[in-house]
C-alpha cells in the first residue's frame, strides 16, 4: 500500500505519496488558505482525493503539522497557523477520510525523514529544526520518535532566547503570549521584525540575505545577530540533549552561512571542550517533512 505523506505548513500543504521502496510516486503542493479551519481540511481532502486517483488506491496517509495534539484534549495546540489551535483536526480527518491516522509534529516528522535515510542516516540522536513561518524542532533516537509525556519533546521554538542581550529582554511579543520566544528571533517574520527594529526599514529574510551578499553593512549585522542567537539558541539544546547531529529545515535553512558560522559561534556557549555535532541541511531539501509524515507508517 503506498504511504501518503501531508505536510501542513503556514505558507503551503504538501502532498506525497510513497512506494514500498520509499521512491516518490507523486507530489502536489497548494497554499494554505488563510484563517479559516474548514477551508485547510477541505484543501486536505482535496489533494487525498488526487492523490488518490493518480494512485489508483487508498494509501496510509501520516500528517506532519506545526504544534501537536493535546494528550488532555485531543485538540491541536502550540501551532503558528493559530486558527488549527483549539481544533479536533486529527478527530475530523480521521472522520473525513474515514481512516486511522497518524499525526505529528513537523519538526519530528523531519527528524525522522533525515534519520531514517538521509542527513542523519546512522546517526545515534538527531535534533531536528524547522526555522521558517515558525521555529520547531524535533527528537529521533535510533530511528523513532520521542514524542514525550506531554507530546512537546523537542519543542524549543517558545523558550526565551539564552544568554540575552540587554537589547533582547523582554524581547518580542509572541503569539503564544510570552515575550522574547526564540522562535520571534529566528523564524522569517523574526528576522524582518528584528531588521526592522534596528534599520527602520521593513525586508524579507531574502532582501536581507542578498543584501549581506552584497555587502550591504546593515543586512550584514543582521544576519550576524541571526546566526548567533541560532547559534546560542542551539547551543541551549546541545548543552540538555548532546546530539550526534542537527538538521535545519524550513524556509530560513536554506541560508548556506549558518551551516559554517553558527557551529563557530556555538562553541562559546556549549559546556565542552571540544564539540562534534554536526549542523546540516536536509537530504531531501524541502521534501522531508512531508517525506517523514508518510514515513510515520513506516514500522507497519
Ligand atoms: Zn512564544
Amino acid at each position: 500500500m503506498a504511504k501518503i505523506g501531508i505536510d501542513l505548513g503556514g505558507t503551503k500543504i504538501e502532498i506525497v505519496a510513497l512506494g514500498d521502496d520509499r521512491r516518490e510516486l507523486f507530489r502536489k503542493r497548494v497554499a494554505t488558505p488563510k484563517g479559516d479551519y474548514w477551508a485547510i481540511i477541505s484543501a486536505i481532502v482535496e489533494l487525498v482525493k488526487i492523490t488518490e486517483r493518480k494512485l489508483g488506491e487508498r494509501g496510509t496517509i501520516g500528517i506532519g503539522t506545526p504544534g501537536a495534539t493535546s494528550l488532555a484534549t485531543g485538540l491541536l495546540r502550540n501551532s503558528n497557523s493559530t486558527c488549527l489551535n483549539g481544533q479536533p483536526l486529527f478527530e475530523d480527518l480521521q472522520r473525513i477520510l474515514d481512516r486511522t491516522l497518524r499525526i505529528e509534529n513537523d519538526a519530528n516528522c523531519l527528524a525522522l525523514s533525515e534519520a531514517l535515510d538521509g542527513a542523519a542516516a546512522g546517526k545515534e540522536v538527531v535534533f531536528g529544526v524547522i526555522v521558517g513561518t515558525g521555529t520547531g524542532g524535533g527528537i529521533v533516537v535510533h530511528g523513532n520518535i520521542i514524542k514525550g509525556v506531554n507530546a512537546i519533546a523537542g519543542e524549543w521554538g517558545h523558550n526565551p532566547l539564552p544568554w540575552p542581550h540587554h537589547d533582547e529582554t523582554p524581547g518580542p511579543q509572541c503569539y503564544c503570549g510570552r515575550h522574547g520566544c526564540i522562535e520571534t528571533f529566528l523564524s522569517g517574520p523574526g528576522m524582518s521584525n528584528d531588521h526592522q527594529r534596528v534599520v527602520k526599514t521593513r525586508l524579507t529574510p531574502e532582501s536581507i540575505l542578498i543584501g549581506a551578499l552584497r555587502g550591504d553593512p546593515a543586512c550584514e549585522l543582521t544576519l550576524q545577530r541571526y546566526e548567533d542567537r541560532m547559534a546560542r539558541s542551539l547551543a541551549s539544546v546541545i548543552n540538555i540533549l548532546d546530539p550526534d547531529i542537527i538538521v535545519l529545515g524550513g524556509g530560513m535553512s536554506k541560508i548556506k552561512s549558518l551551516y559554517e558560522n553558527v557551529p563557530k559561534r556555538w562553541d562559546n556557549y556549549i559546556f565542552s571542550d571540544r564539540v562534534d555535532t554536526l549542523l546540516v541541511q536536509p537530504k531531501h531539501g524541502d521534501a522531508s517533512g512531508v517525506r517523514g509524515a508518510a514515513l510515520l507508517w513506516e514500522n507497519e
